[in-house]
């Protein structure tokens, strides 16, 4: 029986970033309204208290930590370009700590609520906060709240593995672990993601230390995507044999997407999700990436209500099970990636 736990914070609602920003706080609050108006199953909702200065400063630079502090409390402290904050990417905003310390609370829940209350799947949508690094704020990302998850889950002493499907590479994630002697041992960091040739943030190929990657050429749709993902995550999941599950579920790989190159469908999307929901291990489902904002909160509404049992992918029109290779190049990249991966790194784990 699925125990099923949602956690979202109002504050969130708030922040703004510049209006020129593609990253759109409208694209949560559309997800959360779905989930309400549509979903039937049971789950429990949780608010939350933000992190503390103290719990925030667990991976981050107490520095920059501080740093987010005292410019949300006092504007004139604010320097540009520090922290890699001021930038196109990384604006200033004024919720900027209060937005980071629900993110890292939020995570440190959910960490709690699989271990000590024995959910099967914690939901969060607004992280998965991928690209942030130790002190500075990278890809729209200023804490990476999935550093924290599993960083959590490692003190509980489970086994993680955290698969990431947002179209650009888990960067932030990588760096965090790269010298991280639990590393492949306790912790499995497996990407798939457009190749660093094409898109931010120019990391991520197959054979870099540090995680399992899967680069992805610009075109890749439903049927390309969705067999390579089925051989390498089952075969990650079986060799590794993971406690817990960290899930990234951006949903840029849309072919609706205005910044990935990558052509899946809705229900290609939701084909992935439901590979990983297939799993018989506890589950944190983050959100990520997703710039076009009815299909993130489409794609993500959906993802929850699959969960719960709601919904099958079949109820989803058009099917992928029928070979339709759109790409035929996309199609023999990911041939020569796959046959990299099983010859080098599959069996070594
Ligand atoms: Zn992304």
């Amino acid at each position: 029986m699925k125990k099923i736990a949602l956690l979202y914070n109002k504050e969130l609602e708030k922040y703004k970033y510049a209006s020129y920003h593609p990253l759109k706080r409208e694209r949560i609050i559309y997800t959360m309204q779905r989930i309400k108006k549509y979903s039937k199953g049971v789950y429990d909702s949780f608010a939350f208290s933000p992190a503390t200065i103290s719990d925030m400063s667990l991976y981050h630079d107490i520095d920059y930590i501080q740093y987010l502090y005292d410019i949300e409390k006092d504007e004139t402290k604010y320097v540009p370009k520090k922290y890699g904050i001021g930038t196109t990417d990384n604006p200033y905003f004024k919720e900027i700590f209060t937005t980071s310390s629900i993110h890292i609370g939020a995570v440190n829940l959910a960490a709690d609520l699989i271990v000590r209350e024995n959910y099967s799947d914690v939901f969060y949508f607004p992280g998965g906060l991928h690209h942030a690094k130790k002190n500075y704020a990278w890809g729209f990302c200023y804490v990476n709240d999935p550093v924290y998850a599993i960083l959590r889950l490692l003190k509980y002493g489970k086994r993680v593995l955290y698969v990431d499907i947002d179209a650009h590479f888990c960067d932030g994630v990588a760096d965090a672990f790269k010298s991280d002697l639990r590393n492949k041992k306790d912790l499995l960091i497996l990407s798939f993601h457009e190749s660093g040739d094409f898109l931010f943030p120019a990391e991520g190929y197959v054979g870099e230390k540090g995680s399992i990657n899967f680069p992805l050429y610009p075109g890749t749709d439903d049927y390309t995507y969705i067999i390579n993902f089925i051989k390498v995550f089952g075969e990650v999941f079986y060799r590794f044999k993971p406690d817990v599950i960290v899930a990234q579920i951006g949903a840029d790989t849309s072919k609706l997407d205005i910044l990935s190159h990558i052509n899946l469908s809705l229900k290609g999307y939701l084909n992935v999700i439901k590979n990983i929901n297939e799993k018989k291990v506890n589950k944190i489902w983050l959100g990520g990436g997703g710039y076009n904002n009815k299909f993130t909160s489409c794609g993500w509404s959906s993802a929850f209500r699959l969960v719960l049992g709601d919904i099958t992918v079949n109820n989803i029109k058009t099917n992928i099970n029928i070979k339709n290779i759109k790409s035929e190049k996309a199609f023999n990249y990911a041939e020569g990636i796959y046959k990299f991966l099983e010859k080098y790194i599959l069996s070594q784990i």
